[in-house]
């Protein structure tokens, strides 16, 4: 055998594998950067179930002109500064990586007006290169479009699924991320069909009844030490338990935080939504590229603070309860 050095090229797409998987996973990073924008609008448009063309738009801050080629920049970002930042990251992004990633696998857009700027700008890549970069005149916000995923890593374009499978992916990301920023009005439309658009200033219980298609039936929220954990539950159900868990507004997997649930709910099943807030220091985001790992600090008080609010709700416990558990 001998070892080669792989050429910048193949080691970026393989790279930018790692961050996309398939279009909901660009719609999360687009998502996640709207939101960190501020923006109280955010609509996403399909083609193909996002394999021909996936278009985020939002009302947010906005990226200078002059920055835009910055944005598509490996390790470029405005969120962090140093590693100290690490240890208090209060936005959703932070590697920098997102954009750069996308751009690498796709043919992106990115049309955009920052707050106080008069005129704003639109740039173009085409595999990771920049083609086009001017001025363009649009609205404040940003909107931006990614056609042809995956065109040069044919490995991966291989696996997507049909169109309308990968449009359910996205729907249930924007529903979920919904519960969470229920005043955002968010709207998915494909292959020219609106097929939601939510009304301006939800609250968490009107989400939840988008999503679930049924209200919450109790919601307590629980705290202990520095954590609190909001729990909401659509009341038993037969069969499984689904769960929706966020972490400091981050959207994640975890098999301990799961398993607490399961050890206070016993058979009781249902819908769930179970929301952490930590200290950012105790909280580590830095675990995978995708950013759907974590790693607590105090991973057993969490357990024990889920387990225990769980049991609680389950219990009993009216709507809207507020409980400070003792440590
Ligand atoms: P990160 O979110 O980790 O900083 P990204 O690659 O996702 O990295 O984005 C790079 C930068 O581009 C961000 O730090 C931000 O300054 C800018 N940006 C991206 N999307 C938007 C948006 N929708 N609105 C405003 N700025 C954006
Ligand atoms: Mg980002």
């Amino acid at each position: 055998m001998t070892i080669r050095r792989l050429s910048e090229d193949v080691f970026q797409r393989i790279a930018a594998g790692e961050v996309i998987e398939r279009p909901v996973s660009v719609c999360k990073e687009l998502l996640e950067n709207a939101l960190d924008a501020g923006a109280s609008r955010i609509s996403v448009t399909l083609l193909q179930g996002g394999k021909t063309s996936l278009i985020v738009e939002d009302d947010g801050c906005g990226i200078p002109f002059d920055e835009l080629p910055l944005a598509l920049e490996r390790h470029a970002t405005s969120k962090i500064f140093s590693l100290e930042d690490l240890d208090r990251i209060g936005t959703l992004g932070f590697r920098g990586e997102a954009l750069a990633s996308i751009a690498t696998v796709s043919l992106l857009e990115i049309r955009s007006r920052a707050t106080g700027e008069d005129r704003g700008g639109m740039i173009r890549s085409e595999g990771g290169s920049v083609v086009l970069h001017q001025p363009l005149p649009c609205p404040e916000g940003t909107r931006i479009q990614v056609e042809e995923l995956f065109f040069n890593l044919p490995a991966r374009r291989k696996f997507l699924r049909a169109p309308g499978a990968e449009t359910r992916r996205v729907g249930q990301l924007i529903q979920e991320m919904g519960l969470i920023h229920p005043e955002v009005r968010l709207t998915l439309r494909s292959e020219g069909r609106v097929l939601f658009d939510t009304e301006p200033g939800r609250d968490t219980e009107r989400a939840l009844r988008d999503h679930w298609g049924c209200g919450a039936a109790r919601s307590l929220s629980v705290s202990s030490g520095g954590v609190e954990a909001e729990l909401w539950w659509s009341g038993p159900k037969e069969g499984r338990t689904p769960l929706v868990l966020f972490a400091n507004g981050r959207r994640i997997q975890d098999s301990s935080v799961r398993g607490a649930l399961l050890a206070g709910a016993g058979t009781c099943g249902g819908d769930w939504l179970v929301v952490l807030r930590l200290p950012p220091e105790d909280l580590d985001v830095n675990v995978h590229p995708a950013k759907t790992e974590v790693r607590f600090r105090r991973p057993g008080e969490v357990f024990d603070l889920v387990r225990r609010g769980v049991a609680k709700l389950v219990e009993g416990g009216t709507f809207g309860d507020h409980w400070v558990l003792p440590g």
